[in-house]
């Protein structure tokens, strides 16, 4: 709640000359966020910075944040609303959080596969989920796809994250979209099987665990590779891009929507619009070493360098649309 004050504070600051001069409802953005402070924040000083309109924002949980929405209904001060996983923004479009934007700029700089086909939601940058090995144990050779995995050759290899993470929710969601109920679950069925350990809290502690020797391969976003890479450069552990000769590696996104009842939607559509553009895409990918979403725009050195690759193009609400399913499927085939 902290930052939501801020324009209580300057209307009693300002003088009536200035209230007159610039009209204090038009020049503000209010956001809530499930996208952490440290990677949004600089983005927001650069808009403001850029055209002189304010953003107030809170950062949260997903799940919170979109209670809160809930709960303030038409009184909400939120104009926009940011999640992680196209999961959670299928959920809150579904939930009757968000409201279309038609926007021919969006739609030039942002691919079909990572919007919302009804337009409620955009994604901003994208996170590959992709497969880690242990270059010790392993070659590059030796891997091929999510699929593959299941393979008894891997029994007693394989590392996991949980399966209540919304990342492993998607996957699999996208793999019964693409395999049917029936066969996803075999897929499913056979990783379990595979496993050489629990499965993970997070993807940073599965993928110590492969640099550890514990499994020869995982399934992780590349961000945390970065990350623990960047703090570890000595590890051995090396990145596998999936699916290359199927349907490509699984991508997600980090986006954005304009909520049901936005007070500065028309401020609101254009942040958003400047969010997908170039001045805004690197900024908003490079933080957390994902790939800016606009196609026209190069990723950071860092994430350049880890290899161009084939990426699914399934439109990703279907992430959301099977999730419940996914959850089941998971729950079934005993993967925790
Ligand atoms: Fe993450």
């Amino acid at each position: 709640m902290k930052k939501i004050g801020l324009t209580t504070l300057l209307c009693t600051t300002l003088t009536w000359a200035a209230l007159a001069a610039a009209p204090l409802q038009a020049a503000e953005v209010v956001v809530y966020s499930a996208r952490n402070e440290q990677l949004i924040k600089p983005l927001f000083d650069a808009y403001t910075k850029e055209t002189g309109v304010k953003i107030n924002f809170i950062t949260d949980k997903e799940g919170p944040l979109m209670q809160r929405l809930k709960a303030e209904g038409k009184n909400t001060p939120a104009d926009m609303l940011i999640t992680v996983d196209a999961g959670n923004l299928w959920q809150a479009a579904q939930e009757g959080l968000l409201k279309p934007v038609n926007s021919g700029v969006l739609k030039k700089n942002i691919p079909a596969h990572l919007s919302d086909p009804k337009n409620q939601w955009f994604g901003l940058s994208v996170r590959a989920r992709t497969l880690f090995y242990n270059t010790q144990k392993i070659k590059a050779a030796d891997l091929d796809s999510y699929e593959d995995l299941a393979d008894p050759k891997w029994k007693g290899r394989l590392c996991l994250r949980t399966s209540k993470k919304v990342y492993n929710q998607s996957l699999v969601a996208t793999l019964i979209a693409e395999h049917g109920v029936e066969k996803a679950e075999q897929i499913v069925r056979g990783w379990v099987a595979n496993l050489a350990t629990a499965p993970f809290p997070d993807d940073t502690k599965m993928l110590e665990a492969v640099a550890a020797g514990q499994c020869d391969v995982g399934i992780a976003n590349t961000y945390y590779y970065g990350r623990l890479m960047e703090k570890s450069p000595e590890l051995p552990l090396a990145i596998f891009w999936a699916n290359q000769k199927s349907n490509g590696v699984h991508v997600n996104v980090s986006g954005a929507g304009i909520t049901q009842y936005a007070k500065h939607e028309k401020e609101a559509v254009k942040l958003l619009e400047w969010l997908s553009s170039d001045k805004a895409q690197n900024l908003f990918a490079d933080v957390n070493m994902e790939f800016p979403a606009n196609p026209q725009i190069k990723p950071d050195a860092t994430v350049a360098a880890w290899g161009s690759f084939k990426s699914n193009n399934m439109n990703i609400a279907k992430a959301g649309e099977l999730q419940i399913e996914a959850v089941k499927l998971m729950d079934r085939a005993g993967y925790k």
